[in-house]
């Protein structure tokens, strides 16, 4: 037996049998299909994972346990007529293929269609037929179909699925409310033609697209080249050609960025990773012009409010109570507590200190109640004690929480994991209980600023989000972006009708996620929600790098590593500024120097993102996404090698500092 059906063997005995798949023929068809077969090379050692993996065209694999359990909700026999919708690397269509005598298959994507088609032939699966098309309308040419298998989410049951569904057939199909999340349904058709329908549990799958499915949304269908777009190097050349170099982070011109921001009530910063030394310099260096040069009074950055409190006591040399502990403590400590925020916070200090008036003084601010590092790390820490299994699935789960991931390891995954579910409840509370203490310290905070209404809208949204966090969802996304964004308003409305704010926050809250993939699957962020309340009078400023190195950590609540960051996708903006060979420039989008450029770079394109999980052997699938830049920001900051951030270490705590040191060492 060699290394690989090995193992499948195990594969089989731990996710399929020790998880309740009985259905024998199901089980053997798991045996004998080679799911390395299935997978680009580099992924072939995750194949026995119990995990969906990426394929091309943006789409996933199912993970194994799926693909078993859906074959097995479809009591299928050895005559069996199978349609599946949703070829995708045609996996299941093989192991379908070995359980019922022939298979059809639909997809959408004609590029998955043709490579899946050729795999299954050349591994001799001559039993499955591919088709390239919209699956949601069946494939009535060898109608009807004993059993059919829908796998992607939809809407409702595509109407002409159950016109191809023979009397005594079974139909296994996701339908949830959003493309996001839906619930396994089981549809038969009784002989005398009526429809039941049984409902097998909450699961995440890609979104099915088509007539009866979820309209395709701009910029995320398949790629194709915009008629009359231009070869890159011809685009890279234009980049060139508008990009305004930065000769030095500290002696930049920002004379005309200042004239282009001009009367802006809200100007974002974004960053494409949470550890890159130029972006936070560069922020920073902005952000000091707009404070000297604008009568900009508000920083707000993506951090929790008591910890930024800290530094804004600092900053504004209040004569407040100091609070007790100190700030930036938790994962990701790097984020914050760097030497390049460390010396923004001396400068606002000092600048700060030379303002007479103490309501002209700027201010910093977290706009980040919630604390989504500390409540993830609160539930790991809780599920490792109660159940190892469960904190497995949450850390996986967690590792691909933000938007901007293919979510290749929760994609397909079943939810309801009873002992996950079991958790819930306790969780839920031990997160209001921080929740609340949290809470209680800021009443105590000088300024009181959160007061009473404030609050009673955090415990309202709160229950909801934990919830929506525990289970990863999506959800929690819209909540904590709608959220920061409502912190925003209420800063802004605080320090007087004529205030204008700084925001520092990754690139994937500020830019408009309506011109991204975020957006397709109905995630927005504060980026959106300013452009909307704001219009023109918020400025969105996006950051990226194609080379270097980034602080960052390989999973959640893991150590900080310096990693090297790869040279960028050659379909990726980056790239294009890239080959623009400018080491560093400011790029207007909104106000171009040469329109063309905007046009050239309208046809959606990758993007890379950078959290505080970095993992660069699986970028493709992890830190990739479809956007549109210019949609997406009214400017664009890059800096083509860049370096990590340094962590504020140990030896400042030695080092004599004063007891106003911003961390509050
Ligand atoms: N069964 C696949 C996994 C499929 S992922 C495997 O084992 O690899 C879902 C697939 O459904 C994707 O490839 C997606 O492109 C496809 N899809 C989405 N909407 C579709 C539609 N209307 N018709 C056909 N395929 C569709």
């Amino acid at each position: 037996m060699d290394e690989q059906t090995r193992e499948r063997q195990r594969m089989v005995e731990r996710h399929l049998i020790g998880r309740g798949i009985r259905d024998p023929a199901v089980l053997e068809g798991m045996r004998t299909v080679p799911r390395e077969a299935f997978v680009a090379a580099e992924l072939a050692e995750f194949a026995y994972e119990d995990a969906p993996l990426p394929i091309e065209a943006g789409q996933t694999i199912s993970q194994p346990y799926m693909v078993a359990s859906m074959a097995a909700a479809l009591e299928l026999r050895p005559s069996d007529r199978v349609l599946e919708v949703g070829t995708g690397s045609g996996y299941a269509a093989a192991v379908l293929s070995r359980i019922a005598r022939e298979v059809y298959t639909v997809e959408r994507h004609e590029e998955l269609a043709l490579a899946a088609s050729r795999r299954l032939a050349r591994l001799g699966y001559t039993n499955v037929h591919v088709q390239h098309g919209d699956g949601t309308l069946g494939w009535a040419e060898h109608a009807p179909y004993d059993a059919i298998v829908v796998a992607a989410g939809g809407p409702d049951v595509p109407k002409a699925l159950l016109d191809q569904l023979a009397p005594g057939g079974r139909l296994v199909i996701p339908i949830g409310e959003t493309p996001r999340e839906q619930d396994l349904v089981r549809v038969r058709r009784h002989q005398d033609g009526t429809f039941d329908r049984d409902d097998l549990g909450a699961v995440r799958f890609v979104p099915l697209i088509g007539a009866e499915g979820w309209k395709e949304a701009p910029g995320t269908g398949p790629v194709a080249p915009r008629p009359g777009a231009s070869r890159p190097e011809v685009v890279a050349k234009l980049i060139h050609e508008a990009a305004e170099p930065i000769e030095s982070i500290d002696g930049a011109n920002l004379d005309a960025l200042l004239d282009r921001i001009g009367n802006a009530r809200v100007v974002l910063l974004g960053e494409a990773t949470h550890g890159t030394s130029e972006f936070y310099r560069m922020r920073a260096r902005i952000t000091q012009e707009l404070i000297r040069q604008r009568g900009f009074t508000v920083v707000a950055v993506e951090a929790d409010w008591p910890d930024a409190a800290r530094v804004d006591h600092y900053v504004r040399q209040l004569p407040w109570e100091r609070a007790p502990g100190q700030a930036f403590t938790r994962f990701p400590t790097w984020m914050w507590r760097n030497r390049e925020v460390e010396q923004f916070a001396r400068w606002l200090h000092d600048y700060n200190g030379a303002v007479e008036a103490p309501e002209r003084r700027a201010g910093f601010y977290g706009l980040d109640l919630y604390s989504l590092y500390n409540s993830i790390a609160a539930v790991l820490h809780y599920l490792d004690g109660v159940d190892p299994d469960a904190a497995r699935v949450a850390r996986a789960r967690y590792g691909c929480l933000t938007p901007w991931q293919g979510d290749p390891a929760a994609y397909g995954r079943a939810v309801t994991t009873g002992s996950y579910r079991a958790c819930e409840e306790q969780v839920v509370a031990m997160l209001r209980d921080m929740l609340e203490k949290r809470l209680e310290y800021q009443l105590r905070d000088g300024e009181r600023y959160l007061d009473a209404l404030q609050n009673a809208r955090v415990v309202a949204n709160a229950e909801q989000y934990y919830r929506a966090m525990y289970y990863g969802s999506r959800d929690s996304w819209n909540l904590r972006d709608q959220h920061m964004f409502e912190t925003l308003q209420v800063l802004l409305a605080f320090r007087g009708p004529d205030t204008k704010a700084v925001v520092w926050e990754h690139n994937s809250h500020v830019g408009n996620a309506a011109a991204t993939e975020m957006g397709a699957r109905g995630e927005l962020n504060v980026g959106q929600l300013a452009r909307a309340a704001f219009g023109d009078a918020a400025y969105l400023v996006g950051f990226g790098t194609d080379h270097g190195t980034v602080a960052a950590a390989s999973d959640w609540d893991g150590p900080m590593e310096v990693k090297r960051v790869r040279p960028a996708h050659p379909q990726s903006y980056e790239r294009l500024c890239h080959d623009s060979t400018v080491p560093a420039f400011q790029l207007a989008l909104r106000q171009p120097r040469r329109m063309e450029v905007r046009d050239e770079l309208s046809a959606a394109r990758l993007e890379r993102a950078i959290g505080v999980i970095y993992r660069p052997e699986t970028e493709m699938a992890s830190h990739y996404f479809q956007a549109v830049l210019p949609v997406q920001f009214d400017e664009y900051v890059w800096f083509d090698e860049t370096r990590a951030v340094s962590p504020l270490g140990e030896s400042t705590r030695s080092a004599g500092i004063p007891d106003t040191y911003p961390f509050g060492l």
